[in-house]
């Protein structure tokens, strides 16, 4: 079973086996547990969750809903 989950340091979604304890981040190289972050959602598939990041990216552009730890003020 696969799980999209997102990096707890800059917010990008990774497609991680829930076999693997851990997985690295393909943009900053942040290695996180997988047992410690919120999975975004479960695929059964390598097909099914690769079309799951895609509908998660969408979103994600659409809506702001990931809250950064900390926020730049102004523009
Ligand atoms: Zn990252």
């Amino acid at each position: 079973m696969y799980v999209v989950v997102r990096c707890p340091r800059c917010g990008e979604l990774l497609l991680a086996k829930t076999d693997s304890r851990t997985r690295s981040c393909t943009s900053c190289g942040h290695r996180a547990e997988i047992a410690t972050i919120r999975v975004l959602g479960r695929a059964n598939t390598p097909g099914e969750a690769v079309e799951l990041m895609k509908q998660l990216k969408a979103k994600a552009a659409g809506k702001e809903d990931y809250t950064p730890g900390f926020r730049r003020l102004g523009p």
